[in-house]
């Protein structure tokens, strides 16, 4: 059967979906990246309340077997589909945006893409930090903590925004969480991501007064400037003020997007360029300048590797989405595997520089690339799961469209992440791969983890929601090495 396009609002003919059938493997593949494993859960529940989630548990509970959940698919290595176990899509629950003018807040479902927010938040002139590609949902980005527009100065999403959750909990209850109400499912959700042990069924997050984002960008060849430009763009990152800024770099062939190009081979003679896409969200074109300037010198070295440098002007949402459209889910060939580390504030930044140096340049296929920010991300483990600092969010995204590389393209970049842990605090959980743990690193301090197993312990003791031993999993393993290391 041919795989289905990737549709954010796909229709399915029933609630309960069946194996062996045709919606069932429709809605089964329905993620962005055309690699959907051959795992096949029992039943798919396309849930409509929070009733049909406590019953798609109580099925769950019955038979015996554990449960996924999706929202959108996004997170590649599909940990939610589990053989013979329920997969619970969320595509039809509360799919829809509320503002409320009194308390501006607002209300949506897990399944709200980042496009539908910023269309919401748009109409009403308001801005709430969501994710920053316009198919992603609002489960698991929420869950993990979110890196949201502008998370410097204000922390993760769900650290920072999100007031209150709606959640059906293993036991089929449905609760309201927030820090007056629940409090510990409050902590544990903001943080945990594919690990968390209930299902989210609304979140409400507090928004402000929209204002005008702008965009500075540069170009550069790397050739043999890596440390230079590396060192250069990340101090001005750091001497950027966090507040509303937004500051990516990217690393990738220029041959990437090239139509001429159809395979994955890196074409002879083809060199990476580092692009900065520096972004800030103000109200004037004067503060703008202001808020990018720490990038207006630059070394002569750095100048001479410069191709292309634009000018801060004006951005909307609609066209930094049109750029990521064409990433994900276009014509289902394009397969995708993320790895990620996010530094430790305290390692002296040549070493870090040197530590990821072959998961920058070493890029496996004319369609993998570089994804760096600057997160900023303080920890608050009273407050929240999510208990790593997030200083740079580091990241390679391997692409390939022929199935035949399969499963030797997966394994240069888990090898080259897994040299960078000395320089790493943990990895963002949304990166942690349930199908190989090689470059599986920490995704919770360890006592915010202790905490967490606890408090999952008392919501889930049947173990209905699996992934959270692929965090104990990682944490063992590191703290054997570090172990190791110290003899
Ligand atoms: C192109 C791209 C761009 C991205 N950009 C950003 C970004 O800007 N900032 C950022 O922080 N992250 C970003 N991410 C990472 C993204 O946030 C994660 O992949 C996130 O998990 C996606 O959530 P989802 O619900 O859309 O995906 P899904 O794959 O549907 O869900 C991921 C996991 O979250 C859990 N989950 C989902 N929904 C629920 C729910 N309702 N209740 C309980 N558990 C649930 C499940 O365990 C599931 O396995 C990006 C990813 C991609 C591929």
């Amino acid at each position: 059967m041919a795989l289905p396009r990737y549709d954010t609002k796909p229709k399915y003919g029933s609630k309960v979906l069946v194996c062996g059938t045709p919606d069932y493997e429709r809605c089964r593949c329905m993620n962005p990246t055309a690699d959907t494993p051959k795992r096949y859960p029992r039943e798919i529940h396309v849930v409509e309340s929070p009733t049909d989630v406590s019953a798609a548990l109580k099925r769950a509970s019955e038979l015996g077997v554990t449960v996924g959940i999706r929202s959108s698919g996004h997170i590649m290595n599909l940990g939610n589909l589990i053989q013979d176990g329920i997969l619970i899509d969320t595509v039809n629950l509360n799919r829809k945006i509320d503002y409320d003018p009194v308390t501006r807040e607002i209300c949506f479902g897990p399944s709200c893409r980042v496009e539908e927010l910023a269309e919401k938040l748009g109409e009403v002139k308001r801005f709430f930090p969501h994710g920053h590609a316009p198919t992603v949902g609002s489960g698991g980005f929420m869950l993990a903590g979110g890196q949201g527009w502008f998370v410097r100065g204000w922390g993760a999403t769900s650290q920072t925004w999100i007031m209150k959750m709606e959640i059906v909990v293993p036991d089929g209850r449905i609760l309201i969480a927030s820090r007056t109400e629940n409090q510990e499912l409050f902590w544990a959700a903001r943080g945990s991501g594919l690990g968390f042990f209930g299902v989210v069924t609304r979140f409400w997050g507090r928004t402000i007064r929209a204002s005008n984002m702008w965009e500075r960008t540069f170009k550069f060849e790397v050739g043999d400037k890596y440390e230079e430009l590396m060192t250069w763009t990340i101090e001005r990152g750091r001497d950027t003020p966090k507040y509303g800024t937004d500051l990516n770099i990217t690393i990738d062939y220029l041959e990437k997007y090239d139509p001429r190009y159809t395979t994955d081979d890196v074409p002879s003679g083809a060199k990476l360029h580092m692009n900065l896409n520096l972004l800030c969200y103000t109200d004037t074109l004067r503060e703008a300048h202001t808020l990018l300037s720490a990038y207006d010198k630059m070394p002569d070295s750095i100048r001479d590797s410069l191709l292309e440098m634009k000018p801060v002007q004006r951005r909307t949402f609609e066209e930094v989405f049109n750029r990521k459209r064409g990433f994900l889910g276009n014509g289902k060939t394009e397969r995708w595997q993320i790895n990620s580390i996010m530094n430790d504030p305290a390692c002296p930044l040549p070493r870090l520089i040197e530590a990821i140096k072959s998961a920058m340049l070493e890029l496996p296929t004319r369609t993998s690339s570089v994804f760096i920010c600057h997160c900023d991300i303080v920890p608050d483990e009273e407050d929240a799961a999510l208990s790593l600092p997030q200083d740079l969010y580091i990241s390679t995204i391997t692409g390939w469209t022929d199935p035949k590389l399969e499963p030797g393209i997966y394994q240069p970049m888990r090898d080259h992440y897994r040299r960078a842990f000395p320089v790493a605090v943990g990895q963002y959980v949304t990166e942690l791969d349930v199908n190989n743990d090689d470059a599986n690193t920490r995704v919770l301090s360890d006592s915010a983890l202790a905490k967490f197993l606890k408090i999952r312990e008392k919501y889930d003791p049947q173990g209905l929601f699996p992934n959270y031993k692929k965090f104990i999993k990682a944490h063992d393993k590191m703290n054997k090495l570090e172990n190791k290391h110290m003899l």
